[in-house]
């Protein structure tokens, strides 16, 4: 069992390091479909996702969040499979418990974006409410530490989110993570830092922002909504080099080809292990409580982070060490002239 709650952690001062992004790591793998984003795997290949579990701990999360982004019932009903719904969300849930208590780690449940939200449309809101209900109320029997609504477009689908778990989530804490596209404000118009204002007010434990932005684009939000909301705020980039003229991942662009590089060619653009540690470090420094990667997210970019709060996950015993490397190590005369056709810039 877990030794803290989320709760007493933050309140401790301590910070959280929570791995997402599952479900580009399950497409590089060759378990998830670009265009359908579904979590079949957890349904098809559980294994898998036991697996990409168990990696993110050894590279220091410290927290399991169940794969269920997309595996609610508008994305399961446009797939064929709405029947699979309960099926899946158990499942995933159970996966991560499973993981969670191996290791000692919270585990989180996830909600996401419903993709169907429209502002003052109030039979759409009852259609929200009921599938984000079904989420928490299986998130909640199958042993959730928390509740995390991630991605989410719009204030409003925000507020629904949170009343969810409120409602219905026994009194586990929410964390509520919203998306920052080109404006520095959500897809209903408010401004960013105002909407996490808002739902802490409203009772969110965290608030804050995951996807949409690299770390270059995202720091700067970040850093307003720490001067407006006083409990713990949360970080959670994608791993891509979002520019001042593309703020988000999906409007970048292929250096070489000039084209569009998302969903399927976003590799031309990752960050480096460089860029991650830059963007732990300045997260660190602006006060984020709650931090971790979201899309592009990889065990070797978590270390990072891992590494910049301080943490000694298994992942660090094969963190680089260029010492003991014969193009970019120690100098021996014999390695010269290799060294010179490989170009490492190394005498
Ligand atoms: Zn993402």
């Amino acid at each position: 069992m877990t030794s803290k709650g989320l709760l007493e952690r933050l309140n401790n001062g301590e910070h959280v390091l929570v791995a997402e992004g599952y479900m580009l790591e399950a497409e590089r793998r060759g378990y998830l479909k670009i265009g359908a984003f579904a979590p079949e795997v957890v349904l098809d290949n559980p294994d898998v996702v036991r697996s990409m579990h168990r990696e993110f701990v050894h590279a220091g999360t410290d927290v399991v969040e169940a794969f269920t982004y997309y595996g609610h019932r508008e994305r399961l009903k446009l797939m064929g499979r709405e029947e699979d719904l309960e099926k899946l969300n158990r499942t995933a849930l159970g996966i991560a418990r499973e993981v969670a208590d191996e290791t000692g780690i919270l585990m989180a449940a996830g909600l996401c974006s419903t993709t169907i939200y429209e502002e003052n449309k109030p039979e759409i809101d009852e259609r929200i409410r009921a599938m984000f209900k079904e989420q928490v109320e299986w998130a909640v029997e199958e042993g959730a530490d928390y509740i995390i609504a991630e991605t989410i477009n719009d204030y409003g689908e925000a507020k629904l989110a949170l009343e969810a778990i409120q409602q219905y989530g026994k009194g586990l804490p929410a964390v509520i993570t919203i998306v920052c596209y080109n404006p520095d404000k959500t897809l209903d118009d408010v401004p960013i830092a105002e909407a996490c204002l808002k739902l802490e007010e409203a009772g969110a434990a965290v608030v804050g922002l995951n996807c949409g932005r690299g770390p270059r684009t995202m720091v700067p939000v970040i850093r307003e909504i720490r001067k407006v909301c006083k409990g713990p705020i949360a970080a959670l980039p994608v791993t891509f080099r979002t520019t001042e003229e593309s703020r988000t991942w999906t409007s970048l662009k292929d250096p070489d080809t000039g084209k569009h590089a998302w969903p399927s060619n976003v590799s031309c653009v990752t960050c480096t292990r460089d860029d991650i540690r830059l963007f732990a470090e300045e997260a660190k420094n602006i006060g984020v409580n709650y931090v971790g990667l979201c899309c592009g997210n990889a065990p070797f970019f978590f270390r990072e982070v891992a590494e910049v709060f301080g943490r000694k996950p298994g992942a660090c015993k094969y963190s680089p060490d260029l010492s003991l490397s014969v193009l970019a190590g120690d100098s021996k005369d014999s390695y010269s002239k290799l060294r010179e056709y490989a170009g490492t810039g190394k005498k």
